[in-house]
């Protein structure tokens, strides 16, 4: 049977802005916990979206599900891939997570949130990280990763933390998705960013 869909709360909802509770192992290991975990992986799925942290299901606990499926990657063309730097993550979960910047350089991209869909902004994030948390299994996992996955794991981690994109975004940037794929899809960032004179300071 395939797990019911979770909704998905949107910014405004208090829940985004809370610190979530760590889960205990016993806790992880449990069955409403383990059904959570295959009703976020359907929700994400049925998004679509390459990550969903608990916080967006209305449950302030560090838990996240990721996922990169290969299919993801199909309409990209080469060169853009290898500039965001992206590859498919197998889905895993994430739970009580804690990231480590291991290379800062950071790297800017536009990226959205189901939290806030229709809309996308250029978020510098660092270029890579190290976690360390449980899986769905509750044992110790450590993960590097760098490019567009590092970027995957600072948005859920930061989910888990209250923090949603538009605390990072560089506001000039900030449009409807539909506009961004009529106006900008394809094109450089620094090009968007000049044009929107991205980072202007305010009088
Ligand atoms: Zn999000």
């Amino acid at each position: 049977m395939t797990p019911r869909v979770l909704p998905i709360v949107a910014l405004g909802n208090p829940v985004l802005r809370q610190v979530g509770r760590d889960l205990a192992p016993a806790e992880i290991l449990s069955k409403d916990v383990q059904q959570l975990i295959e009703r976020m992986r359907e929700t994400m799925r049925r998004a679509p979206g390459v990550g969903l942290a608990a916080p967006q299901i209305g449950l302030s606990v560090n838990l996240a599900v990721v996922e990169d499926r290969p299919e993801n990657l199909d309409d990209m063309e080469p060169e853009e891939r290898a500039k965001k730097d992206r590859e498919a993550v197998p889905f895993h979960v994430l739970v009580n997570p804690r990231l480590e910047v291991v290379d800062a350089v950071p790297i800017r991209f536009f990226e959205g949130c189901l939290s806030l869909s229709g809309f996308v902004a250029v978020v510098a994030r660092a270029r890579a990280v190290r976690v360390q948390a449980l899986d769905h299994r509750a044992s110790p996992v450590t993960i590097d990763a760098h490019g567009w996955y590092a970027r995957i794991l600072q948005h859920e981690t930061d989910h888990l933390n209250g923090i949603v994109y538009v605390d990072r975004m560089e506001t000039r940037t900030f449009m409807s998705a539909d506009d961004h794929a009529v106006q900008w899809a394809g094109m450089p960032v620094e090009i968007v960013r000049g044009a929107l004179d991205a980072s202007r300071p305010l009088p």
